[in-house]
Formats: structure tokens, C-alpha cells, sequence
């Protein structure tokens, strides 16, 4: 008896109840235990059971795709051509990014794309730890280390697409990232001109769409800072070189960008 007693103890200690007659160990509350039953913890993608707190089942993670291979030391487009591979790509070359690089650690491809647009567009807020979660892969790319990032800029929205969506993506990811690094997350940026949907455009068009497309707010002490844009996916860059010029004529010492994914 002594023994039962002191095996009932180790489930009191994980929360639980008794429910008529019944000891229901691992939950807080009833409701908890209501909403594991008629909700359980499954697979955003595929509706596989997942554990708790996972979002993706290990399928689906498993064919999540990290970038491999050469790529540009700055945009991080990867490199088609046999070696020898040149430090940067032509476009980077031909047309000096403001920025010093952009690094994501996976491929806008597959699971990642679908994960990224539900976050996105089918207002999934809660996928932003899974997506922070391989940002900070990125966050560990040796281009990202020295110098050290002061602060964490999320690329923002337009008020009226604000309104639209709901929340700010880049925002949520620069909030999840600080969570895993403890480095600032300050708005400096605001987007002071809408440029409309960019996802038809070239790069080229994109660049002149975007110009004046940004501002810096007054008074968030970007002078002679180390810092580090946040955006879901980099696709043309164009984004980011429009908000690394304004960062950079406010006085900014570095721009560097992390994405979740390279497109
Ligand atoms: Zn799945
Ligand atoms: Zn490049």
C-alpha cells in the first residue's frame, strides 16, 4: 500500500486529477484534458498525431531541405557552375548590395514554403516558434557572428496590410528569435509608402517599386550599430536592399539579414 502510495505520488508531481474514480496524470485541467481529446496535438501539414508542442510530424520535418553547397557570400544565391566558384555572384558584383549579407540556412522549398505560407496566409500564428526555430540555425552562420548583432529589425508592413492580416510576420519571427538569443528586437523601420503585392514583379521592377517604400523612425539609436533585419523568405533581395540603404544612411555600421529560407 505504502509502494501505490508512493507511485501515485510520482504522477501528482507531473498535475493531474481524479476524474470519477479515475487518476488522469500529465494534465492541468480538465479542460486541457477535453481539449487533448477532441483536438490532439497533430501535424500542421499532414494531420499526422504529432507529440506536444510539435507543430510538424517527423515526416514532415525530415523533408525539410537546408541549403547545401556553394553559394554567394552575400545574397547567398546558391551556385549552379563547376569550380572554381567565385566569393560572390554576378548580380552581387555587378551591383553592390547595401547590405553585407543575408543568410537563411534552408531552401524556400517543399515543407518549408507550405509551412511558411501558413504561417503567412492562413493566419497560424503559432508557427512562428517552428520557423524561429530554424532561423536560429541561420543565426549561428559564422557571417552572422563577428561582428556581434546589437539588434533585431523586423522589415515592416504597411499599416493597411497590417489591418489586413492581423499581425506582421517579420515582427512575430524577430520576437521568437529574441526569445532563443536574447538580442533586441527595436521597429526602427516603418514602411511610409504601400508598394502593393510585389510577388509578380522582377527583381529589377521590385527595386524601383520599393524606392522610398521605407523610413527610420527618429530616436532608435541605429548610429554605428551592428544590425540585423528579419524577414520570413528572401526571394529577389529586393526587400532587403531597400531597407539595408535606409538603415545605412541613418548611420547604421553593418546591415546584415536573416530569413527563415532563401527562395
Ligand atoms: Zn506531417
Ligand atoms: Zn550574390
Amino acid at each position: 500500500m505504502a509502494r501505490f502510495g508512493e507511485w501515485l505520488k510520482r504522477f501528482e508531481r507531473l498535475g493531474g486529477f481524479w476524474l470519477g474514480g479515475f487518476w488522469l496524470g500529465g494534465f492541468d485541467t480538465l479542460g486541457e484534458v477535453l481539449g487533448r481529446v477532441l483536438y490532439p496535438p497533430h501535424c500542421t501539414l499532414c494531420l499526422v498525431g504529432t507529440r506536444v508542442g510539435c507543430h510538424l510530424c517527423t515526416g514532415c520535418e525530415g523533408r525539410v531541405q537546408l541549403v547545401v553547397g556553394a553559394r554567394c557570400r552575400q545574397c547567398s544565391r546558391p551556385f549552379a557552375g563547376a569550380e572554381p566558384l567565385p566569393e560572390r555572384c554576378a548580380d552581387c558584383v555587378s551591383r553592390q548590395p547595401a547590405y553585407e549579407c543575408a543568410v537563411a540556412a534552408y531552401n524556400a522549398t517543399g515543407v518549408v514554403r507550405e509551412v511558411v505560407h501558413q504561417f503567412k496566409y492562413n493566419g497560424k500564428r503559432y508557427l512562428a516558434g517552428t520557423l524561429a526555430d530554424w532561423m536560429a540555425l541561420g543565426l549561428g552562420d559564422s557571417r552572422l557572428v563577428s561582428p556581434a548583432v546589437d539588434m533585431l529589425i523586423p522589415v515592416p508592413l504597411y499599416p493597411g496590410k497590417l489591418r489586413q492580416r492581423g499581425f506582421n510576420q517579420a515582427l512575430l519571427l524577430a520576437e521568437e528569435v529574441h526569445r532563443r538569443s536574447r538580442l533586441p528586437v527595436v521597429e526602427v523601420l516603418a514602411r511610409v509608402r504601400d508598394t502593393g503585392t510585389q510577388t509578380r514583379l522582377q527583381r529589377e521592377a521590385r527595386l524601383g517599386n520599393l524606392r522610398g517604400a521605407f523610413g527610420v523612425r527618429p530616436g532608435r539609436g541605429v548610429e554605428n550599430r551592428h544590425v540585423l533585419l528579419i524577414d520570413d523568405v528572401l526571394t529577389t533581395g529586393a526587400t532587403l536592399e531597400a531597407c539595408a540603404s535606409v538603415l545605412k544612411k541613418a548611420g547604421a555600421a553593418s546591415v546584415r539579414a536573416l530569413t527563415v529560407a532563401r527562395g
